[in-house]
C-alpha cells in the first residue's frame, strides 16, 4: 500500500504540501465500563496478592486537524451482556456524549485483539481498520490462539468480524511502525500480546503515547513492573524501553485500564475526560 492510501480521506495538511505544519490534537478517555475489582496481582505481576485493586475500560478518541481517529472498540452490548460487564455503556453510546456518530468514523486503530479492545468493531461499519499484521495474523491463524489461554482473552464474533474484514478495502495490516496520519504513528510494541502497537500522538504538551495494555496501570511505567497479563516479558521490557523514549515526559504515557484516567483529568462529558 502506498502513502496515498494511508493518507486517504485527509484534504488538508499532507505532509508534501509546502508550508506544512505539524498538526496537534487533544486526546480523550471515554470509559465504557467498570469499575472492575480484582486482586492486585493482576496489575502487578506477581505482587499485591492480598489488596484489592479497581480497573475502569476505555477506548480512546483522538481529535484534531480536522481528524477524528478512534483507539479500540471496546466491547459490543451482546459479548457485555453475555460477560455481564459492571457499569456497561455501549462505546458508540459514550462517543455520541462528545458529538462522534461511531456509525460515521473513518479510522479505528485496533491494538490489539483481546475481547475488551477489539469486539465492538462492527460498531464501525465505515471505518478503515489499523492493526498490525503479526497480532492479526496469530489471533486468526496461528493454531495456538485456540487454546484454552488465548482464546480466555478473545471472543469468537471479533475474530469472525475481523476475518471478514480482509475481504474488504476496510483493513489495513502494519508492518510495525507507521504514521497513519501527520502527527499520529502506530508503534509496534509486542508484550502483552505478540503484535500490540502503541499510538504516538502530536499534542501541544509534545508527544503523547496511548500504550493501551502494554501497562494497565501508571504504575506499571512508574515502577518498571508489568501487569499479569504478559506473552513475553523480554519483549515487555524492550516495548517500555522503546515507548518511554518516544513519549514527551512519562506523564504523557498512557495505560489501558487505570481508574485514574476517569478520576485525574477534566471531564467534558459523563465518563469522559480530556487526557492532553
Ligand atoms: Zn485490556
Amino acid at each position: 500500500m502506498g502513502m496515498g492510501d494511508l493518507y486517504r480521506g485527509s484534504d488538508h495538511n499532507y505532509p508534501g504540501r509546502r508550508g506544512f505544519v505539524m498538526p496537534e490534537y487533544e486526546i480523550y478517555a471515554l470509559k465504557y465500563a467498570g469499575p472492575l475489582r480484582s486482586s492486585g496481582a493482576f496489575l502487578m505481576w506477581l505482587r499485591d496478592w492480598d489488596t484489592v485493586e479497581e480497573r475502569n475500560y476505555y477506548i480512546w478518541c483522538i481529535k484534531g486537524n480536522g481528524e477524528t481517529v478512534i483507539v479500540d472498540t471496546g466491547v459490543s452490548p451482546d459479548l457485555a451482556r453475555e460477560k455481564d460487564l459492571a457499569g456497561y455503556v455501549s462505546p458508540a453510546e459514550v462517543l455520541s456524549r462528545i458529538d462522534v456518530e461511531a456509525e460515521e468514523v473513518r479510522r479505528v486503530i485496533l491494538t490489539h485483539i483481546h475481547w475488551d479492545h477489539a469486539s465492538g468493531t462492527s460498531l464501525f461499519p465505515k471505518a478503515m481498520i489499523y492493526v498490525q499484521e503479526r497480532e492479526y495474523r496469530f489471533w486468526l491463524e496461528d493454531r495456538i490462539a485456540k487454546r484454552p489461554p488465548f482464546k480466555y482473552v478473545t471472543d469468537e464474533t471479533s475474530l469472525t468480524h475481523l476475518a471478514a474484514l480482509e475481504k474488504t478495502d476496510r483493513l489495513v495490516l502494519l508492518k510495525g511502525d507507521q504514521e497513519i496520519l501527520p502527527g499520529i504513528e502506530c508503534l509496534f510494541a509486542p508484550g502483552h500480546t505478540v503484535g500490540l502497537q502503541a499510538v504516538a500522538v502530536k499534542t501541544a504538551k509534545g508527544t503523547a503515547i496511548l500504550g493501551s495494555d502494554c501497562a494497565h496501570v501508571f504504575k506499571n511505567y512508574r515502577e518498571d513492573w508489568p501487569s499479569a497479563l504478559i506473552v513475553d516479558l523480554v519483549g515487555w521490557m524492550r516495548t517500555y524501553e522503546k515507548l518511554r523514549a518516544r513519549a514527551s515526559s512519562i506523564e504523557l504515557l498512557f495505560p489501558g485500564h487505570d481508574v485514574l484516567m476517569h478520576e485525574h483529568y477534566p471531564a467534558v462529558a459523563e465518563g469522559v475526560t480530556r487526557l492532553v
